[in-house]
């Protein structure tokens, strides 16, 4: 057996009930549950920054 995506730090699944599917076909790991937090916060600063 290869465990090449499993030893990948980004593809350690955090979030089992995540909608997210990754590139290595899994749901809910660390480099797309991130991703999508840190999109999610850029959107929230510059609708911040749009009303100041
Ligand atoms: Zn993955």
């Amino acid at each position: 057996m290869q465990h090449h995506l499993a030893g990948e730090a980004g593809h350690i699944i955090i979030n089992k009930s995540s909608q997210e599917k990754c590139t290595c076909g899994n749901y809910g790991c660390w480099q797309v549950s991130t991703s999508t937090k840190s999109l999610s916060l850029k959107q929230k600063h510059i609708q911040k920054l749009e009303i100041i």
